[in-house]
């Protein structure tokens, strides 16, 4: 497994958390046991349900590693979840305009954006409303951008639009996908709330 950062101090001083049943880890030098860190021993069976954006129950997880300079405990999978989207950020040139587009859904009950259009804040840090962030992170879910390829297009050159697509989880994990005058097959569907919320035909690249 690879070594994790800690998403909040972003110290490498990491250890892994073993929970009762992992008996004897608890003697390895990079572990270090539930209790000692102040995880109750019926934490892992009883300690974390998480849900989705949209009420969807989703599979268990409990943190798996500790971050000794700063207390906190987190889950180094790669693999995150729709609901675990921190900040997204959607830039398309088109036409020789330069969009771009940031949500900042960190505060999961006041979520924000902000547009750029030319390197120019023409709205900054307003409120979205929670609706608009469910249809966009549904957006997310259902169309997965994750399993996009990395990018679309033969050459970095293009003559009708680039678009940038990046997404930072809360731990700090991203992606970023792209294309130049080439889309992937479902991107219709995929930038539907966009065109909606903002009402923008920007959206609308075909390849
Ligand atoms: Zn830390």
């Amino acid at each position: 497994m690879g070594k994790a950062n800690c998403p909040y101090c972003n110290s490498g001083n990491i250890f892994n958390i073993a929970y009762g049943y992992l008996g004897g880890k608890k003697d390895k030098p990079n572990y270090i046991d539930q209790e000692d860190i102040g995880l109750h021993i019926n934490y892992r069976k009883h300690g974390l349900v998480k849900y989705d954006f949209d009420g969807e129950q989703m599979s268990y997880r409990s943190p798996n590693r500790y971050c000794k300079d700063c207390g906190n405990t987190f889950h180094s999978r790669k693999v995150m979840y729709t609901v675990d989207i921190s900040i997204i950020t959607f830039i398309i040139c088109i036409h020789d305009n330069y969009y771009k587009y940031i949500f900042d859904f960190s505060d999961k009950e006041n979520p924000k954006y902000t547009i750029k259009v030319n390197w120019i804040a023409i709205k900054e840090n307003k409120s979205l409303s929670i609706k608009d962030r469910n249809k966009i992170l549904s957006s997310f879910k259902r169309y997965k951008p994750n399993v996009w390829n990395g990018h679309y297009g033969d050459a970095y050159d293009y003559t009708k639009y680039y678009w940038i697509l990046k997404c930072v989880y809360y731990n700090g994990v991203d992606y970023v996908r792209s294309g130049n005058d080439k889309i992937p097959s479902n991107w219709r569907y995929f930038v539907k709330p966009f065109k909606e919320i903002f009402n923008e035909d920007i959206f609308d690249l075909k390849s």
